[in-house]
């Protein structure tokens, strides 16, 4: 039995968790950070870098197959999981060993095994105590599942099916959320026939209804199937597929079930309870600086109630370590984050949808001004469609800002930052942007909520 001391334990070494640690030898503290698997956690291995390297293969396999269509003589000839995959695994290694570089370079200590928090500031690794003035829990998210229905054989998870070494004939996708849809967009480009199940109206319920309904249209188009306000029933597995049952009795066949159905907190049997930590149906509880009930004791990423996004891990992760420091940072709102799906059709947000935006304001206090990517040189040029809604208050700021299409998770930023900053449409409508962009659709937007606009 040994005993170490740090300024800081961090209990997880994922997107939360790592970033804390980073930020806190930063200012001067000495950490110990406790990884049972691989420092990067989920988002570096199994979550946005793996699925974002196979929505890039899915994408070159579109392409590929419309290459006539610009002049290029080329012929698709089909996938080949053994190089999607050592693209994939390629570059999770190489990201991979610039992590444990750079946290072997920032000088944090880093412990190998499972964690078990025993006291307020002690976390027991093995026979080991590694005691913190403060500590930082950051286990992470599991893939759940629905009652009865038993991840296995041909139901997979998300983490399966980034290993699935050929591409299915037919998958059916349990949610149509985030995860839900970027597989289906993947298989759907491989080649394969999907069909989502999603229990609420629309495909990623939580954007903006107009564009979820864009979402449909263009899946539809894609030849991407799906049933929506529907529930799951009871699934069956035979020798060659699954047979899904939905509440309305109707079938759907498939060679493989995925299930996106969300992601739950990793917190059973680590301690948090036994120590006192308050949680919620196993989410631990902060106040909004992220602090648990127990004084020295704070919580980041995936297992604090609200949006689990890797972003918000590491801008959590940051905010601790500089409240731990004495620098008393700044709070972001989770509304005020930036979210994208990265399927295809892109989808980006940031901020209120009209409809809350009116239930917070005033229906007569809002107004948006949404803009067909129709009309923008570099979209065509793309050959995609899609939109951008800005929303506004009248007479004040920017409150939310809403994309469907190519590549509009890479114009939320400039979105983030209005959101944020609270900028009026006036006020940033002169600064134009570059053209033949994109982002020339955000600006067309802002210039009509100024009343003035461009092109539109
Ligand atoms: P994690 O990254 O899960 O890290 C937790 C770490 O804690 C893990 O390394 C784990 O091994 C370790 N740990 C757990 N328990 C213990 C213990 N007892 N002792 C020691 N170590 C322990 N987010 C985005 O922003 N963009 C995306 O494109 C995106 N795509 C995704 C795609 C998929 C398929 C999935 C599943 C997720 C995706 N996410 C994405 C979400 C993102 O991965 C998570 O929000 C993020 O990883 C959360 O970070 P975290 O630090 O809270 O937890």
């Amino acid at each position: 039995m040994s005993e170490q001391n740090f300024d800081l334990v961090v209990l997880g070494g994922g997107s939360g968790g790592y970033a804390a640690a980073l930020r806190a030898v930063q200012l001067g503290l000495t950490v110990g950070l406790i990884e049972k698997g691989k420092l990067g956690g989920t988002c570096l291995h199994v979550g946005c870098i793996p699925t974002k390297a196979l929505l890039h293969s899915a994408e070159v396999a579109d392409v590929s197959r419309d290459a006539a269509k610009y002049g290029v003589k080329t012929q698709f000839e089909g996938i080949d999981m053994a190089t999607v995959t050592a693209f994939r695994e390629g570059i999770v290694a190489s990201k991979y060993k610039g992590l444990q570089g750079l946290i072997k370079a920032r000088g944090i200590t880093v412990i190998q095994g499972e964690g078990r928090l025993v006291a307020p500031n002690t976390v027991q690794v093995g026979d080991d105590r590694i005691v913190g003035k403060n500590v930082v829990l950051a286990t992470g998210s599991y893939s759940r599942s629905l009652p009865g229905l038993e991840i296995g054989g041909r139901v997979i998870t998300s983490e399966q099916a980034l290993e699935l070494n050929f591409v299915p004939n037919k998958v059916a996708v349990l949610g149509g959320g985030v995860i839900g849809v970027e597989f289906a967009s993947v298989w759907k480009s491989f080649g394969a026939d999907v069909t989502i199940i999603e229990a609420l109206p629309h495909l990623v319920p939580n954007e903006e209804e107009s564009v979820s309904k864009q979402l449909e249209r263009a899946f539809r188009k894609r030849g991407i199937e799906y049933s929506l306000g529907i529930r799951f029933q009871s699934v069956t597995q035979h020798e060659n597929g699954v047979v899904v049952t939905l509440e309305n009795g109707s079938t759907v066949e498939a060679e493989i079930l995925l299930v996106a159905v969300g992601r739950g907190p990793v917190t059973a049997g680590l301690g948090f309870d036994e120590v006192g930590v308050a949680m919620d149906r196993g989410f631990v509880l902060t106040d909004e600086r992220l602090a648990t009930n127990i004084p020295g004791v704070y919580a980041v990423g995936d297992i604090v109630p609200g949006l689990q996004l890797a972003h918000r891990g590491f801008q959590q992760g940051i905010f601790v370590a500089e409240e731990i420091a004495g620098l008393n940072p700044i709070i972001v709102e989770d509304l005020n984050i930036p979210k994208v799906t990265y399927c295809d059709p892109e989808i980006a947000s940031v901020g209120y949808s009209e409809a809350k935006a009116s239930e917070k304001f005033g229906a007569d206090q809002v107004s948006s001004y949404e803009y067909n990517l129709g009309g923008n040189g570099k979209s065509s040029i793309l050959g995609t469609s899609g939109s951008i809604k800005v929303v506004r208050v009248n007479d004040g700021p920017i409150v939310g800002i809403h994309m469907i299409g190519a590549r509009v998770g890479e114009l939320i930023g400039e979105g983030q930052l209005v959101v944020n900053w609270e900028a009026y449409p006036e006020d940033i409508a002169p600064f134009l942007h570059a053209h033949p962009t994109q982002n020339e659709a955000l600006g067309e937007a802002f210039l009509a909520l100024a009343g003035k606009p461009l092109h539109a």
